[in-house]
């Protein structure tokens, strides 16, 4: 694998899909790395954009194939990220960011020895709980079920490498370039760089 890779977590309502948008936007060799999942699609979003929706089924017939670098059921539904997807973007020299929860990230961790690991809190609980109602994409209840898991996702911020919060969309974003642009310096990912420069005085 040679692009770098982030993996973005935060708990519903903190602005992550937002700001990871923003990011795609702004790097040109950034693509996300689009997930699997069986629930449902909400307005406004499309297939193969912002995740590929497919049934039980289908998720299953990946599962056994072994097609997932990781998935967890989350809000009694299931998520995976392609180890194909990725590997097909960083080999092409992209830099990858994936947007997972808790569970998947730390298991991406054991079984990748590389990217950056980056937490989005919000500013406060309460945000979030305003942020979802606005959003008025969820029952009632669903809200306080993503609150509740919001704040066990919190305890758990302190495992990631950077920590970034969206107290104001835009220096948040500022925050978030930086993290990106520093890691992409790193070591890890400029070998590639240095063999090249190597392989030039032969
Ligand atoms: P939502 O339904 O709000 O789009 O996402 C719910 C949660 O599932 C979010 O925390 C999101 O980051 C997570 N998620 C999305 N895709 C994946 C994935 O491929 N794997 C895992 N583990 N979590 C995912």
């Amino acid at each position: 694998m040679t692009g770098s890779l982030f993996i973005v977590s935060a708990p519903s309502g903190a602005g992550k899909t937002t700001l990871c948008k923003m990011a795609v936007d702004f790097f040109p060799g950034l693509r996300h790395s689009v997930s699997y999942t069986t629930r449902q699609a909400r307005p406004g979003e499309t297939d193969g954009k912002d995740y590929w929706f497919v049934d039980d089924a289908a998720f299953d017939r990946m599962l056994a194939n072994g097609e997932f670098l990781e998935y967890a059921g989350v809000f009694g539904k299931r998520y995976g990220t392609s180890r194909k997807d990725l590997e097909t973007l960083l080999k092409a020299g992209y830099d990858a960011l994936i947007e997972i929860d808790v569970q998947g990230a730390m298991n991406v961790r054991k079984t990748l020895d590389k990217g950056a690991y980056i937490f989005i809190l919000p500013p406060s609980v309460k945000i979030c709980e305003d942020r979802l109602k606005s959003r008025s994409s969820e029952a009632p209840e669903e809200i306080q079920r993503r609150l509740r898991i919001a704040v066990e996702e919190i305890r758990r911020a302190v495992d990631y490498d950077y920590v970034i919060v969206n107290d104001d969309l835009d220096g948040a974003f500022e925050r978030l370039k930086a993290v990106m642009i520093a890691e992409k310096a790193r070591t890890v990912n400029m070998s590639g760089v240095v063999k090249g420069l190597l392989a030039d005085v032969g």
